[in-house]
């Protein structure tokens, strides 16, 4: 099971140097076009949820939600865009 699991990650960070897979349809849903179906991810409380696939509910353990090789990629595609993140401001104690 390990060795599947490992080429999940395998293919997922591959993916994710494939930017143009990922589609925004809304604000919170994307479309993973994979090499041989397309799948559905909602942004959700747990991150994101890919509806269609197997593996990710193989993962899924409530309420941490699941993994697999398209939300793997869609995390890295969708981090590497932001383009302005706003930190909260960090004012030094005294000692
Ligand atoms: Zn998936």
């Amino acid at each position: 099971m390990t060795w599947y699991l490992d080429r999940e990650r395998i293919k997922g960070l591959a993916y994710a140097r494939e930017p143009h897979r990922l589609q925004r349809v809304a604000p919170t849903r994307f479309i993973f076009e994979g090499h041989h179906s397309r799948h559905r991810l909602t942004l959700a409380g747990v991150g994101l949820v890919c509806k269609d696939c197997a593996v990710y509910w193989s993962t899924c353990i409530l309420p941490y939600g699941g993994w697999c090789r398209h939300t793997i990629a869609a995390e890295r595609i969708l981090v590497a865009n932001i383009v302005e993140v706003r930190l909260p401001a960090f004012a030094a104690q005294p000692i």
